[in-house]
């Protein structure tokens, strides 16, 4: 489970300075179920720190993800990358017609790790297990039964 401390910890073993605006970045990354985007980020930051550039988010993110603390789960079907600063296995769940994205703990997934991890000789630093579907609601509607993607 990623907290605040750790990754501004990681960021601080990488060399990065620890800037508040660092700070905040990871603090909502810690805090956030909501799998944000980095424009979502940064739009949240901008409000507490205006003079924030959306490329400390970026790269920010990266370093995180260089580091293991954060996965990227690419995009819910809506063209945006999302991240997920909670790193113990697990499966996140995408709805392709609202695009929010949910964490299903999973006992397979964390034997899977263990699998691939004996199986290759790799240190894993993350894994990115991705359903799509339409969430419970989305299904209601039905201009969403024939929707492709
Ligand atoms: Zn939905």
């Amino acid at each position: 489970m990623s907290n605040i401390q750790a990754l501004t910890g990681a960021l601080q073993q990488s060399g990065m300075r620890i800037t508040p605006q660092r700070v905040a970045i990871c603090s909502l990354l810690a805090e956030s179920h909501e799998h944000p985007t980095a424009r979502q980020i940064y739009e949240q930051v901008k409000r507490e720190y205006p003079s924030m550039a959306l490329a400390t988010v970026y790269n920010t993110l990266d370093t995180l993800v260089k580091l293991g603390a954060v996965n990227v789960l690419g995009h819910a079907g809506d063209d945006h990358v999302h991240y997920d600063a909670d790193t113990e296995p697990h499966v996140n769940l995408a709805c392709v017609s609202c695009h929010k994205i949910i964490d299903i703990p999973s006992d397979h997934v964390r034997h899977l790790d263990s699998e691939i991890s004996a199986a290759s000789g790799y240190k894993l630093l993350g894994a990115r297990v991705l359903y799509y579907g339409l969430c419970p609601d989305c299904q209601g509607q039905p201009h969403n039964n024939l929707k492709t993607w």
